[in-house]
């Protein structure tokens, strides 16, 4: 296992740029064995250990300034179950490979979030989710999990293995142990079509049920300082449905997210005056479009313009008040927002510190250009949500406490009391995680 790394390597970045550190040692494990090596040494040396992902958290929560585990090397077998679509994986893979392995078995995910750069450890131990009303984020699609425990232990877990371990280890925050594999139930590959179209934000939220039950995926975008959101639809459909290609769309693809989006937003960071006149004007300037591909190439876009970014998720019935609350503090800033704000929808689930234990939910994200002032926004966001008894991604920014989250995750003592006996010795607590968690 590769040890001590020089210090050009140690020091990290996340994706946004804004959580930067220097870890005393970088561990590449190999095997398990090594994993359990790299966590008993630091156990016996008082020092800690931090999993870290591909860096796409906002927050500090992948940062270490002691020892740094990265699973790029840890090559567990491979194993897929056609006939049943379970497929184990080293956890340490990122899911664009992930996708491509499961195209070529003619499997997929049964949903995904916007990108595709995340590990699937990562990814789940955020509870990072995509949109659709019957489905759960990505930690719901673990069938089971290979733990190694902050104590060195291996642990199998799946509903049938240490069901608590199981409920509490699909979004735990590198909290319990390092993730060597995991189990994924998929779905036979398919097509989806992709529908996208300008409305009013009033119309649209009138329309909403019924809009959440026509389609097997809806998000919206609102652009700020207008009453205008650009809709969203997925849906399944026969792969030789209206092949239009992604291509037709590139336009709205860079005015979102990429090329033109980013000289707008380098405009508006240099003339802040100008910012709602660009969030109108992109607005109006995106069409409405139809296209097919496979599942995983239209859930996922690449992202190349750098924000910052918080996200909430709420009761699904809270979000008329959280819009209309979010409209006014975007009016009041004494700076301006350059990104539209993003809303998903997902299903209730039972694992123990997913935002959607419990309950359905509707996610509304709120992001702001690298550069610009975003504190006194996300805050005063983040009072709202609070109060409506929204529940931060633990991958996206927010300032909340341990003691706070208590009070909106009905298992939040449970997985403390877990905590405690998986890692008695908290060699993987972090200061964030100390903050999130307690002691
Ligand atoms: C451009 C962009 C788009 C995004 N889109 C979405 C989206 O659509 N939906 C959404 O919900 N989120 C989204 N996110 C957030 C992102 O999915 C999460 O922050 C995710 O956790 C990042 O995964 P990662 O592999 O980069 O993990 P990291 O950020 O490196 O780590 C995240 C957490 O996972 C832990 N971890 C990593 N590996 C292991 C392991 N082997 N064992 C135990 N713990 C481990 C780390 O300790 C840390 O606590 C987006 C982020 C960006 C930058």
């Amino acid at each position: 296992m590769a040890r001590t790394a020089p210090l050009s390597t140690a020091a990290w970045s996340n994706w946004a740029g804004n959580q930067r550190s220097t870890a005393t040692a970088i561990l590449r494990p190999r095997t398990v064995a090594d994993v359990t090596e790299a966590v008993r040494s630091a156990v016996a040396d008082g020092a800690r250990v931090r999993p870290v992902g591909s860096g796409h958290s906002f927050t500090p929560v992948a940062r270490t300034d002691d020892r740094r585990i990265e699973l790029t090397d840890l090559d567990t077998t491979v194993r897929i179950d056609r006939e049943r679509r379970l497929v184990t994986v080293p956890a340490g893979m990122p899911l664009h490979r992930l996708n491509a392995l499961l195209a070529q078995n003619g499997l997929a995910m049964p949903n995904l979030g916007d990108i595709d750069a995340q590990t699937i450890a990562g990814a789940i131990s955020t509870g990072t989710h995509g949109t659709g009303a019957a489905y759960g984020c990505l930690s719901t699609f673990v069938e089971a999990l290979t733990l190694v425990t902050g104590t060195g232990e291996v642990l199998r877990c799946s509903a049938d293995e240490h069901p608590d371990v199981f409920a509490a280890a699909r979004v735990s925050l590198g909290a319990l142990g390092v993730l060597t594999e995991v189990t994924l139930r998929c779905v036979d590959a398919f097509t989806l079509r992709a529908h996208e179209r300008p409305a009013p934000l009033t119309e649209v939220m009138a329309d909403l049920p019924a809009l959440l039950a026509r389609h097997d995926h809806v998000e919206f975008y609102w652009f700020p300082y207008t009453d205008r959101v650009q809709v969203k639809t997925n849906d399944r459909v026969p792969a030789d449905d209206r092949p239009l290609p992604r291509w037709r769309g590139w336009l709205d693809d860079e005015l979102l997210s990429n090329t033109v989006f980013g000289g707008a937003c380098r405009l508006g960071r240099a003339v802040p005056a100008l910012a709602p006149t660009i969030s109108a004007v992109s607005a109006r300037a995106l069409t409405e479009r139809t296209y097919t591909g496979r599942s995983d190439a239209v859930f996922c876009t690449p992202r190349r313009v750098r924000f910052v970014e918080m996200e909430y998720g709420l009761p699904r019935a809270a979000l008329p008040e959280a819009l209309a609350a979010l409209r006014r503090i975007v009016d009041g800033l004494p700076f301006k927002v350059l990104f539209p704000v993003e809303v998903r929808f997902t299903a209730p689930d039972d694992i123990w510190l997913s935002h959607g234990y419990g309950r359905e939910s509707a996610y509304l994200a709120v992001h702001q250009y690298v550069g610009m002032p975003y504190e006194p926004y996300f805050r005063a966001f983040e009072r709202v949500a609070t109060a409506l008894d929204g529940r931060p991604h633990w991958g996206k920014l927010h300032w909340q406490t341990a003691a706070e989250l208590a009070e909106t995750y009905p298992r939040f003592k449970d997985f403390q009391t877990l905590r405690t006996h998986l890692d008695p010795h908290r060699v993987l607590t972090t200061p964030h995680l100390t903050h999130l968690l307690g002691p």
